[in-house]
């Protein structure tokens, strides 16, 4: 039998990150050593004290069902966390979801339909894309790539983008996969193009914690904003707990409760004794985030380095755990062009897949992210291995 799939779903493409990473243990369990600077996955195992709470909370018996919108206990936390942020939304406004792709998911659902348009800064997280086309939306990008991946100076192409037809707009920052924190000017900018259009904004915050001698200023503080603005979070990036799937979005009430119908319909809830966990990391894990963070500053400084040392440019991150770095000029894809006697292609496909087949490190392709001509390296990983990852693409010719 021949299934008829959906329009809906035969529209999008599976998860770049997700299939690169795939690809990259799939050479692994055939013996490679594969540097894997593909997935944004910290590798640092979740802090002790919250594998702890989420074991005692399964001890205790909490591993039924939960509210549907999550746990008091963790929306309170929440609550709180978002009111240090500056951010005003009782635990009625809050959904705690299974990871936060799943809120941005929700959120997309109850807000965009066949048609309506959804602006996105380029280069965006992959999922956004998928999202709006899986909702029917249409897409309208604004690339940032010509402005060192910063809003502030690409205000007059977003102010060209939006317009009374727009119904949505996703700002990310710390962005991935750029790690570019736009500043205060540029929010504000965002906000007078919302509010002057009448747009609703998606924050995607989910790398606010990291940073490095910079704040990210959430979007919904800004006057104009707490009635328009969506703010999203998780604990997969900042906790290093991906796998445990607990993230949340806040919002006004209306969308809360138009979202929380999508919400009861496929997932119930999050997994219960997670939201445990959640509760813990949120209140008790101040001093395990902040050495991650460091962590992390100091990784990036080495890769800024060691590439400067090949003579490659990057636009330097102020967060996240990201970098693009342009691959248009390597060495390895002019061999290739030259071998295939083509025109020359700036091909950052054909880059990352040569630079897993013959470097066996892996990075997802810019295309990926709307912005090709460039390579997406995650530095979560240990310093030894990212200075083994640039040493082989240095050695193959890839920088
Ligand atoms: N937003 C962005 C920008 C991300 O990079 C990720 C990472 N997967 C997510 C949302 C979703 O994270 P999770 O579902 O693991 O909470
Ligand atoms: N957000 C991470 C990334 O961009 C995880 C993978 C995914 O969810 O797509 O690599």
């Amino acid at each position: 039998m021949t299934m008829d799939f959906t329009d809906r779903l035969t529209r999008v493409e599976p998860s770049a990150t997700l299939a690169i990473s795939a690809l990259a243990t799939e050479l692994e369990n055939e013996g490679a050593d594969v540097v894997d600077l593909s997935v944004g996955e910290p590798d640092f195992p979740t802090p002790e004290n919250i594998v702890e709470a989420g074991k005692a909370a399964m001890d205790a018996g909490h591993t039924g069902y939960t509210t549907s919108a999550g746990i008091i206990e963790l929306r309170e936390a929440i609550s709180e966390k978002l009111a240090d942020d500056g951010l005003d939304h009782g635990p009625e406004e809050i959904i705690v979801t299974p990871g936060a792709k799943q809120a941005l998911y929700e959120i997309v659902q109850a807000l965009v339909e066949d048609g309506d348009e959804v602006v996105l800064l380029d280069p965006a997280w992959v999922s956004y894309e998928a999202m709006v086309k899986m909702a029917g939306g249409d897409l309208t990008r604004v690339d940032l790539s010509e402005t060192d991946f910063q809003l502030e100076p690409a205000l007059d192409d977003l102010a060209d983008a939006v317009s009374d037809e727009t119904e949505l707009l996703v700002v990310n920052s710390p962005s991935n996969p750029t790690g570019a924190v736009y500043s205060d000017a540029a929010l504000e900018g965002v906000r007078d193009l919302a509010v002057e259009h009448d747009v609703t904004v998606i924050s995607d915050e989910i790398y606010k914690e990291i940073t490095y001698g910079v704040e990210q200023t959430s979007l919904g503080t800004l006057e104009g904003m707490a009635d328009r603005t969506v703010t999203v979070n998780g604990f997969s990036k900042a906790y290093s707990m991906t796998g445990w799937r607990l993230g949340y979005f806040a919002g006004p009430e209306d969308l809360i409760d138009q979202a929380g119908k999508l919400h009861s319909h496929s997932v119930s809830s999050a997994a219960n004794f997670v939201q445990h966990a959640g509760v813990e990391a949120l209140e008790n894990t101040d001093e395990a985030v902040e050495e991650m963070v460091a962590a992390f500053e100091e990784r990036r400084d080495l890769v800024v380095d060691l590439l400067d040392d090949h003579g490659v440019d990057v636009a330097v991150p102020d967060g996240a755990f990201y970098m693009m770095l342009p691959v248009d000029d390597s060495e390895a894809l002019r061999a290739s062009d030259d071998a295939s006697g083509d025109q020359p292609r700036a091909d950052d496909q054909a880059w990352c897949e040569g630079a897993l087949e013959d470097a066996h490190v892996a990075t997802v392709p810019g295309s990926a992210f709307g912005t090709p001509g460039y390579a997406r390296i995650s530095y979560a990983a240990s310093e030894e291995r990212l200075e083994e990852g640039i040493e082989r693409l240095a050695e193959e010719g890839y920088l």
